[in-house]
């Protein structure tokens, strides 16, 4: 085997990959293979930082529309994504990984508080950081949380695991049969054909910052592995411009 391409990676889970077929909720035992997978390129030294969303417990954007306030029903979703993190926190300590969550927004009884510095210092020790509660504030989502961390803690990639898609395309490949997969793109192509990768706050951070992103299917086994060794397999999105 050769060398790992990365060295300290993001790896953005979406909410719906804790939830298994459901769709809904958290089970314990599809997190456990999603861990196995963590597990293996833990093994090989990656410093893992995980950042996982809620939209298996709450959306904010779905209180909104049953008539809450948005900033509430945010809230409420970045609590979700408190839970997420803890469970995932749960099935890797049961799995032998060393984890520290910390959220942006404080609840020292469950976790630490988001501390730049010290989520270094735990990634240099081996540690596997999770971050809850998004950014800590309501009108953006977790992939811009992937985005303002991976530049703040200087990650070389952000991992983007997609259930069941294996990369970016043109479009909706289930609804059109003509949809093209990229195999590479620059920020300001997924911008400006509206492609759905991240959500634009999240696009142009990433852009601004010139943070790389590989989108690939996390349901094929060994897939994590395969990107931290450099296979092209998803699509990668990268360039400042
Ligand atoms: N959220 C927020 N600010 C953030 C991150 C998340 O308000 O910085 C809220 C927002 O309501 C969002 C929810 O948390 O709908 C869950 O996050 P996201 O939709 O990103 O989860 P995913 O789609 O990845 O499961």
């Amino acid at each position: 085997m050769g060398q790992p391409k990365y060295k300290r990676v993001i790896l953005k889970l979406s909410g719906e990959a804790l939830a298994g077929v459901a769709g809904f909720g958290i089970n314990p035992p599809v997190i456990k293979e999603m861990v196995k997978e963590i597990k293996d390129i833990h093994k090989l030294g990656i410093e893992i930082a995980i950042i996982v969303g809620g939209g298996n417990i709450w959306r904010g954007t779905t209180g909104a529309e049953m008539g809450m306030e948005r900033a509430q029903a945010d809230y409420m979703g970045m609590l979700a994504t408190v839970m997420n993190s803890l469970a995932l926190q749960d099935v890797l300590e049961n799995e032998g990984v060393p984890t520290r969550v910390q959220t942006s927004i404080e609840m020292r009884q469950v976790a630490e508080p988001y501390i730049r510095r010290k989520a270094m210092r735990h990634l240099e020790k081996g540690r596997v950081v999770i971050f809850a509660g998004g950014t800590g504030n309501p009108y953006f989502s977790t992939d811009t949380t992937a985005a303002l961390r991976a530049a703040e803690i200087g990650a070389d990639v952000i991992l983007m695991a997609k259930n069941n898609v294996d990369g970016v395309y043109s479009a909706d490949p289930k609804k059109d049969a003509n949809a093209v997969k990229f195999t590479e793109l620059t920020h300001l192509d997924v911008i400006s054909k509206g492609l759905q990768v991240m959500d634009s706050t999240a696009s142009s951070l990433s852009m601004d910052n010139d943070i790389p992103l590989v989108v690939f299917n996390m349901n094929v086994p060994g897939n994590i592995l395969r990107v931290i060794m450099g296979d092209e397999i998803g699509t990668t999105v990268r360039g400042n411009k």
